[in-house]
Parts: structure tokens; C-alpha cells; sequence
């Protein structure tokens, strides 16, 4: 990577293959646990802090959030689905601003949103709100409408009537559930997605996979 690349914007200053060498092998790690854990970065690459969790979250403690300020977020979402940033990746606690904040699942799905100098706590907050549709709907209304139309159409991929009566009831929830959380993470991606809310709020996405 030349010298003209580094610093563009916002972005993590990663001078050399070495240091990119060694956060692709952090990004791997955690990628490949089955809990939570959320680093701090510098913009070498260089792990500063790092927090375990749980299957399903790591508690960011304050002490954490204040060394987060103007630093680069590494967090897993111990998943083998394609995920998503979460409104509390997003929000943290509304006084720290990370640089970037990258999430990673276990299929080596990789989101990166980096922050510019339009992105402020207000912005955070309105962001967090948009994403805050989505997953109401999902936690209220058990499936949103147009996956209820498809189950009752038989619609949905790869499964068919016959091929619901050789799963158990169980076996049918799981397929059912991983088709409402690979739609909830779309809708949450096309968020991200958005041009216009990206300029708005101040800042970019982007959603590949750590390299092999
Ligand atoms: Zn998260």
C-alpha cells in the first residue's frame, strides 16, 4: 500500500502489509470464536483494549468507551449468518465516537463503517432510530408481513411444501428464524446502504469479507 493511500479521510492509517497482515489475523480470530468480543484499535492496527462477552453480547464498560473516543471499534457477532452493525454498535453510549467500527461474523463477513466529521452524537442518535424500525418490527410482530405472505405460499427459498413434512417442528422455527434474521440484516444493510443517509449522518459502509 503506497503512502498516497494512507490517511485518505477518515480511515484507518495503515501504513504497511505487516500491520494489515496483523489485523487480518486478529479480524480471523475473533471472527472464528463463539462469543462476543469488542477491541480498540489504532489506526496501525495495533489492539489497545479488548472486552470478552457472551454468545449474544459484550458489555462495554465506561472505562472502554472513554479510550474508544477517536479510535477504531473491532467487534464479532458470533454468527455463521451474514449480520449487521446493531443500533448499539451504532449508538454506543452517545459520548464516544469511534473512527471506524468494523463487525465481523463467523462466515468472515466483514462491515466497516467509518465515521467523518459530520458524525456527532445527534447524528448517531437519528441513525440508531432508523435502525430502531426494523428490529421493533421483527421483536413485536414476529415476522414481518411479507415473510408471513411467503411461508403461506410456500415461497420461501429452497423449501417447499414436501420438504416441510420431513422436518420436525423445531427444525421448520430454525429454518423459519434464519430466514427472518437473513431479512432483518438485509433491511438493516440497505440503512446502511443509503447514500443520502450516509451523507446526511457523515459517513460510509461497507460490507466485504476478510481476505484469505
Ligand atoms: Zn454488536
Amino acid at each position: 500500500m503506497g503512502k498516497g493511500v494512507s490517511g485518505i479521510g477518515n480511515r484507518p492509517n495503515i501504513v504497511n502489509q505487516a500491520n494489515l497482515r496483523a489485523l487480518t489475523k486478529v479480524q480471523r480470530k475473533i471472527a472464528a470464536q463463539d462469543f462476543e468480543s469488542a477491541l480498540i484499535l489504532n489506526d496501525r492496527g495495533r489492539v489497545l483494549a479488548k472486552l470478552d462477552g457472551d454468545r449474544t453480547e459484550v458489555i462495554f464498560t465506561p472505562e472502554f468507551m472513554q479510550q474508544l473516543q477517536g479510535k477504531n471499534l473491532l467487534h464479532n457477532h458470533p454468527t455463521d449468518l451474514p449480520t449487521a452493525p446493531s443500533r448499539a454498535d451504532i449508538l454506543g453510549n452517545g459520548l464516544t465516537l469511534p473512527k471506524t467500527s468494523t463487525i465481523v461474523s463467523q462466515i468472515g463477513q466483514k462491515d466497516v463503517m467509518t465515521f467523518n466529521e459530520n458524525w456527532n452524537r445527534e447524528n448517531s442518535q437519528k441513525l440508531a432510530a432508523q435502525m430502531h424500525l426494523p428490529t421493533e418490527h421483527y421483536r413485536t410482530g414476529g415476522y414481518r408481513r411479507d415473510v408471513r405472505n411467503d411461508i403461506a405460499n410456500n415461497k420461501l427459498p429452497n423449501m417447499t411444501a414436501s420438504q416441510f413434512g420431513n422436518l420436525s417442528p423445531t427444525q421448520i422455527k430454525d429454518f423459519i428464524d434464519r430466514q427472518v434474521a437473513e431479512r432483518h440484516v438485509r433491511d438493516i444493510q440497505n440503512i446502511l446502504r443509503n447514500p443520502t443517509w450516509q451523507q446526511r449522518y457523515g459517513f460510509t459502509f461497507e460490507s466485504t469479507y476478510i481476505p484469505r
